[in-house]
């Protein structure tokens, strides 16, 4: 472990299961403290907690819906009180509600967007005020390849993951100047609960379309974040790193 990097924190929504949790130990191996949010699993977050602690560094569960801009503030701020910075924000809270045009329900487009959209803009609406001040700071946010290429059934999801590509190129440009970067990564087909539902019909296309011909594990999304983040992509922002098998390319 890089114990020079003992002070420095990172935050990770949605992280007590699948491309988060990876997120959030690839994290605290690298050195880094780290707070896990969670929506509602505390017994998750909890073990969790237990497996980053036992890598000696500080970590940190705070439940809160990334949704609701209020409990977006709250968790940046608990964060940065108890920890007494904040160096990282990676946007990763995501939810899928699918169905073709035609028969999806209103309320299912707008908690897509709702959460996987605005979530990650509330996220860096509140640590903004932390990370300019500090004159540093990286924010990571998921996104999909099916925000870059789209995906009949997901109009919502992948609505809201091209928000995130706009978003992150938008706050790159803002915050260049006060050291902070900003960039995002777009998984294709990982291992995970959201993607465990899916038919075998289903996963058997998808990964024929994976010319690595395997599905990614969420490890693989978390080695990029951890590039990301670290100093070896300094002079890298506002861009989109497919983690995708090369599905899309
Ligand atoms: P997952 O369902 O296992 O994890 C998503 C996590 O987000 C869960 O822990 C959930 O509780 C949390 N979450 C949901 N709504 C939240 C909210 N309002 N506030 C806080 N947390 C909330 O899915 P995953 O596959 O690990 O997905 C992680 C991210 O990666 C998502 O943004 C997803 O869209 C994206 N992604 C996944 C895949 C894939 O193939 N699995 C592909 C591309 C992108």
């Amino acid at each position: 472990m890089n114990r020079v990097l003992k002070n420095k924190t990172a935050i990770v929504t949605g992280a007590s299961r699948g491309i988060g949790r990876a997120i959030a130990l690839k994290l605290a191996d690298k050195g880094y403290n780290v707070v896990i949010n969670y929506r509602s699993s505390r017994e998750k977050a909890e073990e969790l907690l237990k497996e980053i602690e036992a890598k000696g560094v500080k970590a940190l569960a705070l439940e809160g819906d990334v949704s609701k801009f209020e409990e977006a503030e709250g968790l940046i701020n608990t964060a940065f009180e108890a920890m007494g910075s904040i160096d990282i924000l990676v946007n990763n809270a995501g939810i899928t509600r699918d169905g073709l045009v035609l028969r999806m329900k209103e309320e299912d487009f707008d908690k897509v967007i709702e959460v996987n959209l605005k979530g990650a803009f509330n996220c860096i609406k509140h640590v903004s005020k932390v990370m300019m001040k500090q004159r540093s700071g990286r924010i990571v946010n998921i996104s999909s390849v099916i925000g870059l290429v789209g995906n009949a059934g997901q109009i919502n999801y992948a609505a809201a993951k091209a928000g995130i590509i706009g978003m992150t190129k938008a706050a790159a440009k803002e915050f260049s100047s006060r050291g902070i970067t900003v960039n995002a990564v777009a998984p294709g087909f990982i291992e995970t609960d959201m993607t465990e539902v899916l038919s075998p019909k289903v996963k058997e296309a998808a990964i024929n379309a994976v010319p690595l011909k395997r599905m990614g594990k969420p490890l693989d999304v978390a080695n990029a974040v951890a590039f990301l983040v670290g100093e070896e992509s300094s002079y890298i922002t506002g861009q989109i790193i497919n983690v995708d098998g090369g599905m899309v390319m």
